[in-house]
């Protein structure tokens, strides 16, 4: 078996990021990935469009990638860098001396040894399931439907909400003159809103979101995201540490979900590399519990504040017209309850690991 010092289940953009982070540092890293990467590195019509907060700017910046991210939003791919890939986790056990992870590639198992797996599997966590780790579940009833459009006039960099009878919608400035639209549906429509043709998918959309835009003239790839919040009760154990959606899977109502991600893994990084120039093993339940400990208090902010928005905006529509003004007058009456959502929402709020401060880790 191979000894490395550190097993990243789940090379998503926060798994991919945290090998970012600690690349250059002499360790031997794993990277397992169910689904095979992409090589392509231009920008297509599919791409998925996310907000990065200011935070997460700084951390890019410092992790040297964001002149690749400001010219368009799909370099991560390029550190996407793997030969074990795809695989998946089958069994996993959390030695005292050393994690042993099972794999399953091409129907062939093979067994790593890790100091330390870092869990970044996403909102159907496989490491968090074998491990039995219990996580608060709620079903937002609502699935998010995403898909790139296109309208006839130019969005001018602007984006758009529209409060539909449906759930709120959202198109977001994309590159090229396109659009990236989320719109959440009760999730029992879900399956009549992905089998609409296209004509009539941008035909429904149109007469929700108006003709701000002109016409709607073209729509990629739809794809469906139930909204659910789940939250890891346990984000580390003896060799083990929880990132991402694997620790926190938020609605996307505030845009938060990934800069949250990308703290941790700013975090994480952090903490790792403090305990290995210290001569610690950066597996150790005493090193990962700084991790913890650092973290508790935005994940519980940042859940808080988006579980409290999901659901004020998920009321009916005549409620939700009145709630909303109250939501949005409270704020204005509350001037730190608005300042921190500025500050949460540009990512810079409590203790700032290095990298989120332009400084080397
Ligand atoms: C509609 C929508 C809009 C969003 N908009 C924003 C936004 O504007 N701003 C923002 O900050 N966030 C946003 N988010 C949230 C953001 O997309 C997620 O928080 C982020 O993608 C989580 O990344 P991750 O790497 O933790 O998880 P994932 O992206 O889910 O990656 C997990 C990876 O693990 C792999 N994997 C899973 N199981 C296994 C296994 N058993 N073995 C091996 N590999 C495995 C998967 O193949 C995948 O590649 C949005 C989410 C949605 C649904």
């Amino acid at each position: 078996m191979n000894p490395y010092d550190i097993l990243i289940v789940g090379g998503g953009l926060v798994g991919a990021s945290l090998v970012r982070a600690l690349q250059g540092r002499g360790l031997r890293i794993a990277v397992v990935e169910a689904v095979q990467f992409e090589t392509r590195t231009e920008a297509g019509y599919d791409d998925r469009a996310i907000a990065l907060a200011h935070g997460t700017q700084r951390i890019f910046s410092s992790l040297g990638l964001w002149n690749d991210l400001a010219d368009d939003a799909t370099p991560i791919h390029r550190i996407h860098v793997s030969d074990r890939c795809p695989a998946t986790l089958a069994d996993l056990n959390l030695g005292a001396e050393a994690a042993t992870a099972t794999l399953v590639m091409d129907d062939a198992t093979r067994m790593l040894t890790a100091r330390l797996v870092v869990a970044a599997d996403g909102a159907g966590s496989a490491v968090r399931d074998r491990l039995g780790i219990p996580v608060i579940d709620r079903d937002y009833g609502q699935t998010a439907v995403i898909a790139n459009i296109t309208p006839q006039l130019p969005h001018r960099h602007v984006a758009f909400e529209r409060f539909t009878d449906t759930g709120p919608m959202a198109l977001l400035p994309m590159s090229a003159g396109r659009c990236a639209l989320v719109w959440t549906v009760d999730s029992r429509e879900t399956g009549e809103v992905m089998g609409f043709s296209d004509s009539e998918f941008l035909s429904r959309l149109q007469e929700r979101f108006g003709y701000r835009l002109g016409r709607f003239e073209r729509v990629g790839r739809r794809q469906a995201y139930p909204l659910r919040l789940i939250k890891a009760k346990e984000s580390v154990r003896h060799r083990l540490a929880l990132v991402g959606n694997a620790a926190h899977t938020l609605h996307p109502i505030a845009g938060q979900g990934f800069n949250l991600g990308v703290r941790d893994i700013a975090v994480l990084a952090e903490v790792l590399v403090d305990a290995l120039v210290g001569g610690h093993d950066p597996g150790e339940l005493a090193v990962l519990n700084r991790y913890d400990a650092w973290r508790h208090a935005d994940h519980q902010r940042v859940t808080a504040f988006t579980d409290g928005l999901a659901r004020l905006f998920t009321l009916p529509l005549p409620a939700l017209g009145m709630a909303r003004a109250a939501g949005m007058l409270a704020l204005d009456l509350l001037p730190p309850a608005k300042r921190l959502l500025t500050r949460l929402t540009m990512g810079r709020s409590g203790r700032m690991p290095r990298l989120a401060r332009g400084l080397p880790l």
